[in-house]
């Protein structure tokens, strides 16, 4: 019988998270922090289950936790969500990324990605027999060339993925971005799905452009978001997606028969921790100290290094230093020098080769430092 992927290999996350743990590397590779999730917040977990909230939620998420989705989107991109219809509590982003496509895609359908792309979209388009149009993006800066867009989109073009603040790049899109891809989104009825995840890590001042912001995209997109990024506990796996009703009553057809609903506790705490909008506003100061930190540090690295705009990766080109594949780098780095990155190659169209490897800044001081000390040494 036919493999429905037959060629979808492990995801590199697992790959280099074992690679580093079989060679007691320092994990910089797959992207969680290093450090714990506010005591307070496990503390709220605790009560919950306490309280008795050890059942079914609701197949839609705890209304309550949705009330506070909904309040915290209107008040920082002036865009209501119905907590009835508009928003679903997803087990993390991944889940929501891939309901998203379930639930909208059919064979032939073409979906347009950005590569570098965070490695679930492709699989999960293909997966529903869609057809992924990659439009690579280039080093340094990433850059989306709109009219090579448009240029791209035909009359079977379903959906655009986006993902601003990206991973690996760190690239932001900007309000002039937002505004052309709602041109092309209307011009062409297509929808958008927009991967939101490092929506308050972002830098330098920058702002994050939501797509909820713009009327005309919001009518017409999925915005996914993930907990586990914003409060430190990615193992905790909780997320959500947020879209018009219409398009919502599609995503929860799939949804109740994919998980019908997720873990009632963990809701629940999220519901209270949100209503102090300290817990995620402060955030990217937290990580841009960390940014800096690190970056002074590699001040005279022989890797070239564009600082990140948003999310908690840092790209390292290692150009100067090796003509090895990204890969075989990589691999170098984990199993000769003890630390572990990503390379980036393994997200771009064709398995374009930039020499570019990411690694994830989510970590102490110390392992930053120890890490800095290892990377200085070429
Ligand atoms: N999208 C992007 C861009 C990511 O980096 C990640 C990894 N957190 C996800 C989606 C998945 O998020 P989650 O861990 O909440 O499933
Ligand atoms: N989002 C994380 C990263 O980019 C990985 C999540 C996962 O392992 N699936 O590193």
């Amino acid at each position: 019988r036919n493999s429905k992927l037959p060629n979808i290999p492990t995801s590199i996350f697992s790959v280099m998270s074992k690679m580093a743990a079989d060679y007691d590397a320092i994990n910089l590779s797959q992207g969680f922090p290093n450090f714990p999730t506010d005591p307070a917040l496990g503390a709220l977990v605790d009560q919950a289950m306490e309280e008795g909230f050890n059942q079914y939620a609701p197949m839609a998420g705890d209304f309550e936790l949705r009330m506070e989705i909904s309040k915290k989107i209107e008040k920082l991109h002036k865009h209501f969500y119905n907590p009835e219809t508009e928003i679903t509590i997803t087990a993390g982003a991944t889940q929501a990324i891939f309901t998203v496509i379930a639930a909208t895609i059919s064979k032939g359908d073409e979906v347009i990605i950005f590569t570098p792309a965070y490695d679930c979209y492709a699989p999960t388009i293909a997966l529903f027999g869609g057809k992924v149009v990659p439009i690579q993006l280039k080093p340094p800066y990433y850059k989306v060339d709109w009219q090579e867009v448009a240029d791209k989109v035909t009359s079977a073009t379903k959906m655009i993925v986006i993902n601003s603040p990206h991973n690996p790049s760190g690239m932001l899109f900007s309000e002039d971005d937002m505004l052309q891809l709602q041109h092309l989104a209307e011009v062409n009825d297509l929808f958008v799905l927009s991967d939101e995840v490092y929506e308050h890590i972002i830098f330098d001042g920058n702002i994050h452009q939501s797509a909820s912001k713009f009327e005309n995209l919001a009518n017409r997109s999925f915005v996914t978001a993930s907990f586990g990024k914003t409060f430190h506990n990615t193992g905790w796996k909780i997320g959500y997606c947020v879209a018009p009703a219409p398009l919502m009553k599609e995503f929860q057809k799939v949804h109740q028969f994919l998980v019908f609903s997720v873990n009632h506790p963990f809701q629940k705490a999220f519901a209270t921790y949100l209503k102090d909008d300290s817990h995620y506003l402060k955030l990217s100061d937290f990580y841009q100290q960390k940014r800096d930190f690190f970056l002074n540090l590699m001040k005279e690295s022989s890797f070239k290094i564009i600082p990140s705009k948003g999310t908690y990766f840092q790209m390292l080109d290692f150009s100067e230093i090796s003509n090895e594949s990204d890969i075989v780098f990589a691999e170098r780095l984990t199993k000769q020098h003890r630390i572990a990155t990503i390379p980036t190659s393994v997200f771009n169209k064709a398995e374009k080769d930039f020499k570019q490897i990411r690694i994830c800044f989510a970590k102490t001081d110390d392992t930053l430092a120890e890490a800095a000390k290892i990377l200085n040494e070429f």
